[in-house]
């Protein structure tokens, strides 16, 4: 990964074309998780899934029905908060408390850290580091976290990534009914230009 929150190959030759899939602020709902696992599956794709505390600790059922998929689960904070304004403290128990919940639930902590709204700074880097994840933000947005149940378009959540989309691309999305909606689409899309999916434990934990 690169100061641009992108992937890219190791290798200099290696291929380019490829994106992250990830699926922020879960886990909400069962039957969004599965399908959305299903999808993938289908597609042979992991993706990460950014999960906050609070949610884990209504449905840690969940996180174990992610992880048992194969898919990779990532460390969203505990309340989602704007950690850029919390205090070291705070910032210290919101990224610890949901390493220590996720280990005990599945056996590994994440490795892998998004700050809620891309919002960090050197504190939380520093944290993300100290509990020895890689931390991103992302390089291409779906935009599905500004629909409504009342006003969504699973279309436009797949323009809107194909309109962004570059070489390395770090999707953002969400667990939101029309990203269910659009991601098989989306995949195929991708599929279709080339792209392939990225494991997200290919990835170095340094960034480059
Ligand atoms: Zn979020």
């Amino acid at each position: 990964m690169n100061k641009n929150y992108d992937i890219v190959p190791n290798d200099p030759n290696g291929n380019k074309k490829v994106v992250l899939l990830t699926f922020d602020d879960g886990p909400k709902d069962k039957d969004m998780n599965a399908a959305l696992i299903k999808i993938l599956d289908k597609h042979k794709a992991k993706a990460i899934f950014f999960l906050n505390g609070y949610r884990i600790k209504e449905k840690p059922e969940l996180v174990k029905l992610i992880h048992d998929s194969g898919q990779i689960i990532g460390n969203h904070s505990w309340d989602h908060i704007d950690l850029k304004k919390a205090s070291n403290e705070k910032v210290d128990e919101q990224l610890g408390e949901v390493q220590k919940i996720v280990k005990e639930l599945t056996g590994e902590a994440p490795q892998f850290f998004r700050p809620p709204f891309g919002s960090g700074g050197d504190y939380v880097k520093s944290r993300a580091k100290a509990e020895q994840m890689l931390y991103m933000t992302w390089s291409n947005g779906s935009l599905d976290w500004e629909m409504t149940n009342k006003n969504n378009d699973a279309q436009k959540v797949i323009s809107n990534v194909l309109g962004q989309l570059h070489p390395g691309s770090n999707i953002l999305m969400h667990e939101l009914p029309w990203t269910v909606e659009a991601l098989d689409s989306l995949l195929t899309r991708l599929a279709d230009k080339g792209y392939t999916f990225v494991d997200p434990r290919s990835i170095e934990l340094e960034m480059r």
